[in-house]
Order: C-alpha cells, then structure tokens, then sequence
C-alpha cells in the first residue's frame, strides 16, 4: 500500500475488516469483544487479525504488521511460539477441563511462588478482573474494614467498585463513573492522584480504621507509562502497615515481562497481595492472586472469604501458562529490556528530528510516548497531554505495517522474537510518522 505524505496519518482503507466490522456490528456490541479494539479513540476500521507468527500479525486483509501490543501484554514470547504450542496440543490430546484438581495447577502455583519471594500461596482464576475483584474482597475479609484506596488512572479490570477514575478502555472513552455501578459500589472507593504519598496519608488520617486495602498498579501502564517515583511504592508499603491496612500490588500487566518476577523483581517493595495475569497465562485465559499464606489462608475452602471458579487453573491454560514461564529466561528479559531501551530511542529521534516535543517513558520494557513538554507523572498530566499528534502517529505506522495501541494512553510490548528485521521495519516507519504527528 503506497499512500502519499497528505494521507499517511490518517486511516486508510481495509476492505474486509471493515466488511467483517460492520456484519460484527449487528450482533456484537460497538463490534468488539473489549471497548479498545473498536479503535474509536484513533479512527477508522480495527483489522481483523487471522494469524499470528513471531512479532508479526497479519489482518483479514492479508497485511502483516509488526505488532507492538502483543495482545496487550501475554504474548511475552511472540505467536504461535513452538513450546507453547506444543503444550497446549499435548494439553487438549488430555482432556480440556476436569472440574478437579490438577497437577498443572499446583506446578502453576509453585512457579509463581518460586519466583515473587512474598508470594507464599496462590490462587488461580481465569482474568486479571476476577484476581483483583478477588483480592479486594480477600482484603475487606481480612481486616474486617470496607473501604478500598485506588490511584486515577490505574486499570484494575472492570470490577465495579475499581472503575472509578480508571485508565485504560475507562480513560479512552472517558466514562469515569460507568452506568452499572451503583453510588453504593463506588462509596467505598477512595480514588487519589497517583504518585502522591501526602494524599495517601491524608486519606488514611480522615478515614481511621476502615481502609481496607490500597491497590495499585505495581508499576502503571494503562494511562500510558507512568512509573512510580522514587520512593512511593516504598511509601505505601509503609503507610498501609501503619495504619492497618494491606498493600495490592497488580502485576497482571508487569508481572512476568519487567522481570522474572515483575516489577517486584526491580523494586522489591514487598506488597501483602499481588494480582498476576496476562504472561502467566501464556494467551489463555488464566490469572491468579497470591500472597501472605496469613492473609491467604482467610480463603474458602480455608477460611470464610468465598471465591471460585468453574475454570479457574484449567488444564489448556495452565499448560500454556507454564510453557511460557519457562521458556522467559534471563536471556529473554535482556533481549527485551535493550530492545525497548532500541525502539524508544528510535522513536525519540523521529520524534526530534521533527521537532515534536514528547517524553517517551519506560519502565522496563514497558514503554509509551506522550506528546507532552514535561514528563509526566500522573494522570491529569497524562491526559492534558497532546493526544492528538497520537492518532495521526498511530495511523502513520499502521499505514506502513506496524501496528501500535490504537490509544495513546497505553503502554507498547514487545517479544522476545522482535527482532533484527522487525526493528527494521519499525525504524523505516518511523520518519513519516513523525511528521504526520508533527503536523496534526
Ligand atoms: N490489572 C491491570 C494492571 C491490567 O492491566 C488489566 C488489564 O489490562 C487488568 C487488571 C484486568 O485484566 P483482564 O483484562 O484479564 O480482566
């Protein structure tokens, strides 16, 4: 597809998945399965994906794309990689769900335990929602207390008492208070702007002995990259412990990709929950949360706080799940690590040789570019960013082959099969997306 330096940033025509688009509009809400996808926040049609292979996807179209969400995280090794599916072919030749319990489950559980030291005990569920859902409600069992701070601009799934100011699909389409949840959901949310320890300690001050829990993102990537700063995931740790409350770290998005053991593994803030999905389900659905084995142990059938799960540790999914832990060696989080630290400085000089002002900000291998003068720090500064100069961006480098978030507050992923010929593909891109973002 040859289009000219007018129309690069702008969405181009995709026969059939605007034809797939508009059949999945009669009978899939906004013809998606998950708000994003509609690609609603950038224009034009979302590509229907076929096929998968290393870091590239290919559309209903037949046009491949270097793909840089990597279904938002999970594909940590690139598609259709050959352990994992060998796993998942020796899985099903098994049997697909039992309704028992399972040796996988348990290998499952020793891995992730074996790799985020205060991590002593995990359960298995089948979504990132249905772990922090899970540990929230664990949390109130716990400390016998109601209330739950969160961060704006934090995405901790769609459970309903976290929706309030949340990142993510909630940012892109602006619905901080989503109909559905009920005043008497959210009350018991405390929502503070993120990276500041005086609001935290302020909140827990007027609020003494009903907060329950803080939950943060370990390390944010759902209103685009936002790191915590020095010192504040270490700050809540010792807030929550003064004043009787447990900390949640969600590593569902970090868990796994930053390091072997997450962001924990780069900071070693040592939280009393933590929530996990995406990498440990290698693209099957699983997800787990884990921690103190004193907190843990308040769960059923142990203890009274009741939570379950039809498939919660199903066998395809955990084999999936193990195959791709293993295979991440320390090999594979170098190569991510230097290829990020490759393409962020790729997109910098594009960016700069353009003259676009814009931060691009990593944690680990996590990264995402603002445009915006200042770094930022949080999620006001996120969204009084140039979102803009994003779309036209964004369109530019689908319209060359790579394909990037269709929102500019989300974090980019990389595999391990990004390689060579790949990064190549996303330098020779990247020029006139640059000046398609330069003159939006
Ligand atoms: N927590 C974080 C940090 C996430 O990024 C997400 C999803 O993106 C979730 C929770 C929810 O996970 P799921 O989409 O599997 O329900």
């Amino acid at each position: 597809m040859t289009l000219s330096i007018v129309d690069i940033g702008k969405p181009a025509a995709a026969p059939e998945s605007e034809a797939l688009f508009s059949r999945a509009q009669k009978t899939v809400p906004g013809g998606v399965n998950s708000p994003v996808r509609a690609f609603r926040a950038v224009g034009g049609t979302p590509r229907f994906m076929k096929s998968g292979k290393g870091a590239y996807i290919t559309d209903a179209d037949g046009r491949e794309y270097v793909d840089l969400i990597c279904s938002w995280g999970p594909m940590i090794l690139g598609h259709a990689h050959p352990a994992v599916q060998e796993a998942v072919y020796d899985a099903i030749g098994h049997g697909t769900s039992f309704g028992t319990p399972t040796l996988n489950e348990v290998l499952l559980a020793e891995e992730i335990v074996a790799r985020v030291e205060p991590v002593e005990s995990v359960r298995l569920v089948s979504s990132g929602t249905e772990a922090t859902m899970s540990a929230i409600r664990l949390a109130r069992g716990f400390t016998g207390r109601t209330k739950v701070i969160k961060f704006a601009g934090c995405y901790h799934g769609h459970v309903d008492a976290l929706l309030a100011a949340a990142g993510s699909g909630v940012a892109t389409f602006a619905l901080p208070d989503t109909p559905g949840v009920t005043g008497a959901q959210a009350s018991d949310t405390i929502v503070l702007p993120y990276n500041d320890l005086d609001a935290v300690r302020a909140a827990f001050v007027e609020n003494p002995d009903t907060i329950a829990c803080v939950i943060t993102e370990a390390s944010p990537g759902n209103m685009g990259v936002i790191p915590p700063a020095p010192g504040f995931t270490a700050g809540l740790r010792e807030l929550t412990s003064a004043f009787g409350a447990l900390l949640i770290s969600d590593e569902v998005m970090t868990g796994f990709r930053l390091s072997r053991a997450g962001w924990y593994g780069r900071e070693g803030v040592a939280a009393d929950l933590f929530t996990f999905g995406k990498v440990m389900g290698g693209g099957f659905p699983a997800a787990a949360f884990g921690g103190r084995a004193d907190v843990m142990g308040h769960l059923a059938p142990a203890g009274p706080v009741y939570q379950a799960g039809t498939l919660s540790g199903n066998p395809v999914a955990t084999a999936a799940g193990l195959a791709t832990l293993r295979h991440c060696t320390p090999e594979v989080y170098t190569h991510l690590d230097a290829t990020a630290t490759v393409v962020g400085g790729m997109i910098s000089d594009a960016l700069a040789r353009e003259g676009v002002e814009h931060q691009l900000q990593h944690s680990g291998n996590m990264f995402s570019v603002f445009f915006s003068a200042d770094p930022v720090t949080d999620f006001a500064e996120a969204k009084a960013s140039e979102t803009f100069r994003y779309n036209a961006f964004f369109h530019a480098m689908l319209n060359q082959g790579v394909y990037l978030p269709p929102s500019a507050l989300e974090s980019w992923f990389l595999s391990a099969a990004h390689d060579d010929g790949a990064l190549d593909r996303i330098a020779s891109a990247l020029p006139l997306a640059a000046k398609a973002a330069a003159s939006a």
